[in-house]
């Protein structure tokens, strides 16, 4: 029978890279307290009208990228593509965002059918904030200069850079529009398919296109930030002087746009070369309408989302990944020989109750002492606590180094834990 394989771009995490993303997401969630951040979790499932409404029909994402079908009652279900329309959604739902200030952080996986190739995927993951309430550019500040701490906790500052622009207010962004619109048009039949068809839905995501022919027509377009009215000018400036006096370097890009409809004022990415094409690894920006077009009372908000899959992969291939993500044990625990297996289970529960910064690794399944050996000696450990029938008898306990300097001694039971602590330069528990 053919052997069933995991869908195409939906990837396993092995234990050989576990380690990797659990330091990620461990630091960015020691940075997000930090900065007093809570974390939200909401459903990978949504009503598909939840994205529809939020990111726009005419997206990337809502046109060709959802994973949308039917469930059992006949409702319109779509694997959440993105993080900020579930946690808008969740916020109004529980009430926490009218009148109220929140900084929210989440992670985990996101859905997009898309083409399957290095730091794309059609499951990947992101870890993301939205900040609700707050409508001035100090939050905006906030956020970059939260993501550029992790970059530094994390080894990336020198491998990225920032990208800013403001999209301005929805009428400057309407008349910016209408110029580009007019711009565009007396090239309209140079454009591409795609860029053709968004004159007439959503222009300003041309702006976006990769097509060279249509890049070269964009080159003497009008620029968005000729646009900007007086506000959003001033928005822009406190955002860039807050970042000039915290020491975040940035460059303006007025190309850009970001794909979802749903942002306003400020918009930013992070971009590396590290990764080639796909060299995104942050990108935000401010959605003043959002919670209003979903059907809340206005709400100031700004969030990003950053790729976890290329976080790591530029870890990876930068070399950034610290050395003791994955600690061996450190110490294995064997039992040879008839009704020895049950005390060399006290044995280790009693260490691990009196030294919790231990590592114990018991080799379970019995076998001769070379096989055992072998086992405790591949598992890494630097220690091995050997007990044989002799010892079950006595009470005693085995020690031998592995990969660590000293004798091999036996002790008594009640010995054992003082000195393992001594040999690995920790801590035994007061009991
Ligand atoms: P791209 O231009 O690369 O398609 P995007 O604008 O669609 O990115 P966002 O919706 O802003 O991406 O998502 C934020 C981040 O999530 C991206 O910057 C990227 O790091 C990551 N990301 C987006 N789509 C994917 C994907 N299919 N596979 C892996 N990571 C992704
Ligand atoms: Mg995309």
């Amino acid at each position: 029978m053919a052997r069933i394989q995991a869908i195409r771009g939906m990837n396993d995490l092995l234990p050989g890279q576990t380690p990797a993303w659990r330091y990620l997401e461990n630091t960015a969630a020691e940075v997000f307290s930090r900065y007093g951040y809570d974390e939200i979790r909401t459903p990978v499932l949504e009503q598909t009208e939840l994205f529809k409404r939020s990111i726009g029909e005419v997206t990337d994402i809502v046109e060709k990228e959802m994973y949308t079908f039917e469930d059992r009652n006949g409702d319109s279900l779509t694997l959440r593509p993105e993080g900020t329309a579930g946690v808008v959604r969740a916020g109004e739902q529980h009430g926490l965002l009218f009148n109220q200030v929140q900084r929210l952080w989440y992670r985990g996986p996101m859905f997009r059918h898309e083409r399957p190739q290095k730091g794309r995927y059609r499951q990947f993951h992101q870890i993301g904030a939205e900040c609700f309430g707050m409508a001035g550019p100090d939050i905006d500040a906030e956020v970059i200069l939260l993501t550029a701490r992790l970059w530094k906790h994390l080894g990336l500052t020198e491998h990225v850079r920032l990208e800013l622009n403001s999209l301005g207010s929805n009428e400057a962004r309407a008349r910016y529009r209408d110029a580009l619109v007019s711009y565009l048009r007396q090239y309209e039949s140079d454009l591409d398919e795609d860029s053709r068809r968004r004159l007439n839905t959503n222009p300003l995501r041309i702006l976006d296109t990769k097509d060279p022919e249509t890049r070269k027509i964009l080159t003497d377009a009008p620029v968005l930030t000729d646009y900007l009215d007086e506000a959003s000018r001033a928005h822009f400036e406190g955002l860039c002087q807050a970042l000039d006096a915290c020491g975040v370097r940035y460059v303006v890009n007025p190309a850009l746009v970001r794909g979802l409809d749903y942002y306003c004022l400020t918009v930013f990415e992070w971009v590396t070369d590290a990764l080639g094409a796909q060299g995104t690894v942050c990108a935000g920006g401010r959605y003043d309408g959002l919670v209003a077009q979903l059907g809340g009372k206005p709400t100031p908000a700004v969030g990003f989302a950053m790729g976890v899959e290329r976080l790591i992969l530029m870890l990876e291939s930068l070399g950034l990944l610290p050395e003791d993500i994955n600690p061996a044990p450190d110490a294995a625990v064997i039992a040879v020989g008839q009704g020895t297996q049950t005390y060399a289970l006290t044995v280790a529960e009693d260490l691990r109750t009196a030294l919790p910064a231990a590592r114990i690794q018991q080799i379970c399944g019995g076998g001769s002492f070379k096989s055992q050996m072998k086992k405790a000696d591949k598992s890494g450990a630097r220690w091995v606590l050997i007990i044989g029938e002799n010892e079950a008898a006595a009470g005693q306990v085995t020690v031998k180094p592995l990969r660590a300097e000293g004798e091999q001694q036996t002790l008594e039971k009640n010995a054992v834990n003082a000195y393992l602590a001594r040999c690995l330069g920790i801590e035994a528990e007061k009991s």
